[in-house]
């Protein structure tokens, strides 16, 4: 079964298998990608939000509380006001290195460079696992003191040690155009030191798509990918790569 995926907005993404619709930091969906994709029918709705920053997580996303079998948030988003709204019963948060499951899914928490968790996000039925970053990443700022890019370095470096040899068969991850010269640098190492099969771009609202420079794929270990720029804009990824 391929997986049809849906951009929304920064790195806002609709990831379909089958009946199953995974939602990943809806901040906003001006194409209302979702409510479409709810329109053609689904079995489970889950709804995840990395972290409380405005262009991850917005209540909006309520709208969407009758279909929603659960909310999954980063465990920052539990001290905002606007997470009161949201229905006990069906809303779980997750520290770092967490984890939560039901009969559908699996989900592990790993830690951020910035803000909340990024997420693994394994689909029992198919064993299909899905990364989305969040804003964990290599946040080499180029005008920034020395000291503040080392730490920056650091952090990335930390957290990429609990990721090493991570398999996905995507992953979503930012390269955002505002790092000019270094916004691919933690995208290459994730890819280097970890075994995903596909990857997905993100966090660069405004900028051009982003191809892979020459060298960033380790020689022999290129993987398909998708940047994709127009909200709404779609993909299915197959055996074959992202198909338009
Ligand atoms: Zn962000």
């Amino acid at each position: 079964m391929n997986l049809e995926l849906t951009y929304l907005m920064n790195s806002g993404f609709i990831v379909r298998e089958g009946g199953l619709l995974l939602v990943f930091d809806d901040f906003r969906d001006p194409k209302e990608a979702v409510r479409r994709e709810l329109a053609k029918g689904f079995d489970r709705l889950y709804i995840f939000a990395s972290h409380a920053h405005f262009d991850h997580f917005d209540s909006h996303i309520l709208d969407y509380e009758a279909q929603a079998s659960h909310f999954i948030f980063g465990y920052d988003i539990r001290r905002t006001k606007r997470a009161k709204a949201f229905p006990a019963e069906k809303t779980q948060y997750m520290q770092t290195y967490d984890a939560w499951e039901d009969d559908a899914l699996h989900v592990a928490s790993f830690d951020s460079t910035d803000a909340g968790v990024s997420f693994l996000v394994a689909i029992k039925r198919t064993g299909r696992r899905i990364f989305h970053a969040g804003d964990f990443n290599w946040w080499d700022w180029i005008g920034d003191m020395a000291e503040n890019r080392k730490l920056a370095e650091n952090a990335f470096r930390k957290q990429m040690k609990k990721l090493a040899g991570l398999e996905a068969d995507l992953a979503f991850f930012p390269v955002d155009g505002r790092l000019e010269g270094a916004m691919d640098k933690g995208a290459k190492v994730f890819c280097a030191e970890t075994s995903v099969r596909a990857l997905v771009t993100m966090h660069s609202v405004g900028y051009p798509v982003w191809t892979p420079p020459a060298g960033f794929f380790e020689a022999g270990r290129e993987i398909p990918v998708w940047s994709p720029r127009a909200e709404g804009e779609r993909r299915v990824l197959s055996a074959h790569g992202f198909l338009a």
